[in-house]
């Protein structure tokens, strides 16, 4: 040819496009080949040249072993060239009309790592706008490589209305048809394209002209053609890739790679991979342990999690767990006596006892954990965020809670806590690793990378197998350990079995409230109504109801912060949820904290906001005997008058009693008539169980104490079991069982026959002082054991 463009001396043609004519040439003064592109513009004008250039420069910037360098810029004669790395080899499109449909993995692996190029430019805020076959070589060693990312832009920009796009509009997605929106979801869209080409041997979208093109892409999602046998699992994942709504694709490039990696990878490769995330949980988790507080939450919240919900034992170990936690009982209280359990069957509870029974044991387990969650993660230095993100969990469970009441769901306790630990992840990290969290946080608006790409970058796990991680190690059921796994990404599938329910019933309630509680309400819409689009299909629930459900769970955590003495109007989620219901979208929330109630319930403690017990870790306080003991009392009424189980009336009296005046320990003993003998059963208080063991003594005559309280049917206080007044009558086997020197009886008797004793200690003489009117309601109490005893006889 003889000719040059610049420096460059010209050997052949490479090929052309609508607007471009690509060249071979030779670089005399590197003494290389390179491919140089001249742009060939109807009325090429400055601007579109300074515009070209200014892309190019972005361009220059990427550098990936999947992409096509770009070496220089030059100008001649008006026209721009560009100058790139020379590729031997064919283009995609060459490949696949010569070869027709490619089998199954190489198309899979060739688009895999078309598919890391692209992600690595995302990752530098370069979209390629511009996807096709032609745009990728395939190199000497079966590599692809990507070319032109982002130029295109500027070349058809100038073109104006899509009527004169001169262009293969093939690949275009359906929003830049509609509306011109470019984003990663485009690229992703071409993508998925390009693979269902690469399988099937045919372009997608065809038609006689450029406009009969964008009308068919813009009018029907892509789909496969009859005819062609497809791999079906890659089909999936292409067609999801190319869903006509960006909604509905892989969030991005690195997420539709990992799927096409997924389908790739041998089994014993995902097994290698499991290992390797496990280690970096264990690695983490031994961080965690050197902050002082994490192994005491780790035992508080697996002991909870030991307790099977369906022994007998349970509920007494359940309630000695959470008595043991004095801060921690009063709080659970106050819970269950908001209005929101109120409505639920709750209010006037006094007791944890009653509260299992009033609202099931998992409900009681899951506010225990909750609450535990949130004290342990009081911290100077973050407690701000933290309080966002736990608000935040929280109202995602009870969310969740009200969506599976809508859908008739029955577990009503497993989507909360599923709901509540899907962010576990997140949330801890925030905790342990502030510096880290900041870190995956500026990732994300710097790269514009998902949560997952930047955590597992600086953490080297993302935050959902974190917690996944640790939620295993607390010994959470598989059920809720498996719900923290988001559902792939795009419209999210009716679930097939009731594990997959709560699963997308969590990631739904949690997307919500993220939406609702973290954007400006221009974005927030927007954005709701992208969640409830792509979960409309998995769980129908109609608008109106949805937004009933988003109102009552607005005031139902009004109520929790209300209770764990969080002030909403401090907090941005406070500010979120205002705005949120102000907008009209709900109506706002009718359900407010009845503290007043609760107070009362709990026994006279000062008014909201100037209790001193709250989250700073108050210790032991006095509470009111007299107040503990009349709520007890009318908790008991209620329950005479239903349906009872005679073994929780005791349980609610025996902590009524342990509670309101702070006995050691608080034991139930039933006679045994064949053996005439009174037996321990179980009580309240430090290894009390055992001590329940080694109470078995005879009703016939004994010169002791014990025979006194049971034959007369009177009450006993012994002020100290050495006093030598009394130290003879104190039998052996008692003083074997128990340390305490100081004790009282209360002896329960039909027609002057003992049927059952309580017993109460404290460790040292003297301790126990009971007053005219404590007597009188601790023996009403009594009274009311053997009532209950009588009625289930
Ligand atoms: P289009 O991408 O629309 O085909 P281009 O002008 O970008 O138009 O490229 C025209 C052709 O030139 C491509 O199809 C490809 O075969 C060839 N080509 C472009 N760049 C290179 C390169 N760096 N190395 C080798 N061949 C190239
Ligand atoms: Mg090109």
């Amino acid at each position: 040819m003889g000719e040059s463009i610049g420096r460059f001396e010209i050997r052949k043609e490479l090929g052309r496009g609508t607007q471009s004519v690509v060249y071979l040439a030779f670089d005399p003064h590197l003494e290389r080949e390179v491919a140089v592109k001249t742009m060939h513009f109807a009325e090429a004008s400055d601007r579109q040249n300074v515009d070209l250039l200014a892309e190019a420069r972005i361009v220059s910037k990427l550098r990936h072993p999947g992409i096509v360098p770009i070496f220089e810029a030059g100008e001649q004669g008006g026209d721009l060239y560009l100058v790139f790395e020379y590729v031997p080899g064919e283009s995609l499109a060459r490949l696949t009309t010569r070869e027709g449909p490619l089998p199954a993995p190489r198309a899979a692996a060739l688009m895999a790592d078309i598919l890391a190029a692209v992600a690595h430019a995302h990752s530098e805020g370069v979209i390629h706008r511009d996807l096709k076959p032609s745009n990728v070589l395939i190199d000497g060693g079966g590599t692809p490589r990507v070319m032109d990312f982002g130029i295109a832009r500027r070349v058809d920009r100038g073109g104006g209305t899509p009527g004169e796009f001169s262009g293969t509009p093939s690949y275009m997605a359906p929003e830049y048809v509609s509306a011109r929106t470019v984003s990663e979801q485009t690229d992703v869209f071409a993508a998925g394209l390009i693979l269902i080409e690469m399988l099937t041997g045919r372009r997608v979208f065809q038609g006689a002209s450029v406009q009969a093109i964008m009308d068919r892409i813009a009018a029907a999602p892509a789909a496969l053609p009859a005819d062609v046998h497809v791999d079906e699992r890659l089909a999936a994942i292409a067609l999801r890739a190319a869903a006509h709504d960006p909604a509905d694709r892989f969030r991005s490039a690195g997420e539709f790679r990992q799927a096409l990696l997924a389908y790739l990878a041998p089994p014993e490769t995902e097994a290698a991979r499991g290992e390797a995330a496990q280690s970096t949980v264990d690695f983490l988790l031994r961080r965690m342990r050197h902050k002082s507080d994490f192994p005491a939450l780790s035992e508080s919240v697996s002991a909870i999690n030991r307790i099977a919900s369906d022994e007998t034992e349970s509920i007494n170990k359940l309630s000695l767990t959470i008595l043991r936690d004095f801060s921690l009982t009063n709080k659970i209280l106050r819970l269950v006596n908001s209005a929101h359990f109120r409505q639920a069957g709750g209010g006037s509870i006094s007791t944890i006892s009653r509260a299992v029974i009033v609202l099931g044991f998992d409900a009681v387990r899951n506010i225990a954990i909750t609450v535990l969650l949130f004290e342990h993660l009081q911290d100077k230095a973050n407690a701000g965020q933290l309080k966002e993100e736990f608000l935040r969990a929280n109202l995602a469970g009870l969310l969740a809670k009200d969506i599976a009441a809508l859908l008739g769901t029955r577990d009503l306790e497993q989507a909360y806590i599923c709901a509540v630990f899907h962010n576990l992840g997140r949330l801890l990290a925030q905790f342990y690793f502030p510096e880290e969290s900041e870190e995956v946080r500026n990732l994300i608006v710097q790269k514009g990378c998902t949560e997952t790409t930047a955590a597992q970058r600086v953490l080297g796990i993302g935050f959902e197998e974190l917690g996944i991680g640790i939620a295993r190690s607390w010994g959470f059921p598989a059920l809720i350990v498996n719900s923290m796994q988001r559902p792939p990404a795009g419209t999210v599938r009716p679930p097939r079995t009731p594990e997959e329910r709560l699963r997308t019933l969590s990631a739904y309630s949690n997307d919500l409230c993220q939406a609702i509680a973290t954007l400006p309400p221009h974005e927030r819409d927007k954005e709701l109504a992208r969640i409830k689009a792509r979960y409309g299909e998995g769980l129908k629930v109609e608008d109106r109801s949805l937004q009933e459900c988003i109102a009552r769970s607005i005031g139902e955590i009004t109520d929790f912060a209300q209770i764990v003495r969080i002030n909403l109007r401090q907090t941005q989620f406070g500010q979120h949820l205002r705005r949120y219901a102000g907008n009209g979208a709900a109506e706002p929330p009718t359900i407010l904290g009845d503290a007043a109630l609760a107070d009362a319930v709990l026994g006279h403690e000062s008014p909201v906001g100037l209790d001193t017990d709250d989250f700073s870790g108050a210790g032991q306080k006095a509470v009111d005997a007299q107040a503990v003991l009349t709520a007890g009392i009318q908790d008991i009424s209620n329950t005479l008058v239903s349906d009872f189980r005679l073994n929780d009336i005791l349980r609610i009296i025996l902590e009524t009693m342990y509670r309101a005046m702070g006995f050691r320990r608080v034991l139930l003993c039933i006679k045994d008539a064949r053996s005439d003998t009174m037996l321990g059963r179980f009580g309240f208080g430090p290894e009390a169980n055992e001590l329940a063991r080694s109470f078995r003594f005879t009703l016939k005559f004994t010169p002791d104490i014990f025979h006194a309280a049971t034959s007369k049917g009177v009450d006993i206080l012994i002020s100290d079991i050495d006093d030598i007044k009394i130290a003879d009558r104190i039998p052996d086997w008692y003083r074997k069982a128990s340390s305490a020197r100081t004790f009282v009886l209360f002896p329960l008797t039909v027609k002057s026959n003992p049927v059952a004793l309580i017993y109460a200690d404290k460790q040292h003489a003297n301790e126990i002082v009971i007053t005219e009117k404590e007597l009188q309601l601790l023996r009403t109490l009594r009274n009311q054991a053997l009532l209950a005893i009588k009625q289930s006889t």
